[in-house]
């Protein structure tokens, strides 16, 4: 996936009171701040070093220079000194990036030997800190706040899960969902409100008729066609199972086609997340499955039955998730059916046809089968087994007057027995604490059917991202208990009102 090199500031802050010495030091540290963390190869994105701030004057030119620089994904603060709280508060109001505040001090240990005066003012981030962090919080400032000596690998972490989260909050405000098929009718939660989707996220969410992108489709030529085909068979197990290997392949080739006019189609207008819909095809020959599949796996986002809002979800975190070292996979996902036998519970996730290879372990065969629903030819899909491991599946619900999004920390295992009869790929989870109190959770806060999933990213990512974007976030994890979640979702509705 193409991704911006974004940066990250890193601006430190103190003042003129302690002499040119002092300040000399203060730059010398954070250099080295800096350096160290952009060397760890912990971070996915690069630290930039900015000369200390110290006086209203150039912390306001900086935090603007921030806001317009669209390289510059976010600000992170220190106060290697003192910095006097009201000179931050001219910059912060007009800063509209996200910020962190890492609250830091050079020296790891407490040099017991030969600590005087002047070591404890030129290091008392412990005190100017303290001092700045008031002021975010008197000005109701929405920040992450990472705690710990820069040369720990857990505080470096912390910082790149932030620095993710951030980035999705820059690339939100540019999400460009195309619908090719309305809500599915009368289906309540995958509704929305697309205005105040497109105030509070930035999504843009336009409807095509069908028929518009299905000339695309018609328009890709027989070999390109062919050539995607070649490159199907090629890279995927064929499971004919009984039928006709010409006729299975004119299935598959629709599929290819499909796969190649959609994509153009998304390109030529810059749309980064697609909607479609089994029961508004208008002149395709299939369901899109295969096409689908593989277009998620190259990071656009995917909602079926009109769910605009799942597939503004599956791009965020495609977004969040792009170049990550050993990423096990996102993709859009259905509570489909449930095993509840005691000490085996879990849910069998799935879609009709639309689950995103990226989250496949082992092998991915090609299948053709009917489609229960609908009526059109049997189309072609990618089947296969998920990864094991924890994971988070998340559900963005409109309740009216907000947006809420609910988090489940999920663990993903292997089904006991192979399911050969299932023509469509899966993945059965456990939702956290445990299947009974994490169900029950879930649909007491009203979350739908439709998830977006992923392996790779943390609860509390997708938490401070709800927090940037200034909407409701419940956490359904190993610490949840429904006396306590009934009470969260009571405060939810009033403090969200
Ligand atoms: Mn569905």
């Amino acid at each position: 996936m193409e991704m911006k090199k974004y940066k990250f500031w890193f601006c430190t802050g103190s003042q003129d009171l302690y002499g040119d010495e002092c300040l000399a030091k203060v730059a010398e540290h954070s250099q080295k701040i800096v350096e160290a963390l952009n060397n760890s190869k912990k971070l996915p994105f690069e630290v930039v070093w900015k000369p200390t701030l110290i006086t209203n004057e150039l912390i306001r030119k900086t935090f603007n220079e921030a806001n317009t620089d669209d390289t510059c994904a976010g600000v992170i603060t220190w106060m290697h000194t003192f910095s006097p709280a009201k000179s931050w508060i001219l910059g912060l109001q007009e800063y509209r990036k996200p910020l962190l505040h890492f609250h830091t001090q050079f020296n790891e240990e407490i040099p017991y030997d030969t600590i005087d005066m002047d070591f404890m003012n030129e290091n008392q981030s412990a005190h100017g800190d303290r001092e700045y962090g008031h002021i975010v919080s008197r000005m109701r400032m929405e920040r992450k706040v990472v705690v710990g000596h820069w040369s720990d690998p857990v505080v470096v972490e912390k910082i790149a899960n932030w620095m993710r989260t951030a980035v999705g909050v820059c690339e939100s405000s540019h999400i460009r969902v195309m619908r090719i098929a309305d809500n599915m009718r009368n289906v309540a939660v995958t509704e929305g409100d697309k205005v105040e989707a497109q105030i509070k996220f930035g999504w843009e969410v336009d409807a095509y008729p069908v028929n518009e992108i299905t000339e695309a489709v018609k328009a890709v030529s027989v070999s390109d066609t062919n050539a995607l085909v070649d490159e199907y068979y090629s890279k995927y197990n064929i499971l004919l199972e009984g039928r006709d290997p010409e006729e299975f392949k004119r299935h598959v080739a629709v599929q290819a086609q499909i796969e190649l006019g959609f994509e153009r189609f998304l390109k030529e207008k810059n749309y980064h997340a697609i909607v479609t819909h089994f029961g508004d095809l208008g002149q395709l020959q299939q369901l899109p499955g295969l096409a689908i599949q593989r277009l998620m796996e190259k990071g656009y986002g995917f909602g079926a039955e009109g769910d605009w809002k799942v597939a503004a979800m599956v791009r965020l975190m495609k977004v969040m998730t792009a170049n990550m070292k050993d990423a096990k996979g996102t993709s859009m996902m259905e509570d489909y059916t449930y095993n509840l036998i005691k000490g085996k519970e879990g849910i069998l996730q799935s879609h009709m046809l639309e689950v995103c290879p990226s989250m496949a372990d082992g092998e991915i065969s090609i299948k053709c089968n009917p489609l229960s629903m609908g009526d059109r030819e049997d189309p072609a899909r990618l089947v296969f087994t998920s990864k094991e491991g924890s994971g988070i599946a998340t559900s963005l619900i409109d309740l009216g007057n907000r947006f809420r999004l609910i988090i489940n920390d999920v663990d993903c295992k292997k089904v006991e027995k192979p399911m050969p009869k299932l023509p469509v790929a899966t993945n059965f989870w456990c939702p956290r604490p445990d299947f009974y109190t994490g169900a029950e959770a879930w649909i007491l806060a009203g979350g739908a059917h439709h998830t977006a999933f992923t392996y790779d990213l943390t609860a509390e990512q997708m938490e401070d991202f709800a927090a940037m974007m200034g909407i409701e976030a419940v956490r359904i994890d190993k610490n949840t208990n429904i006396n306590d979640f009934k009470k969260e979702l009571m405060l939810g509705e009033v403090f969200y009102r």
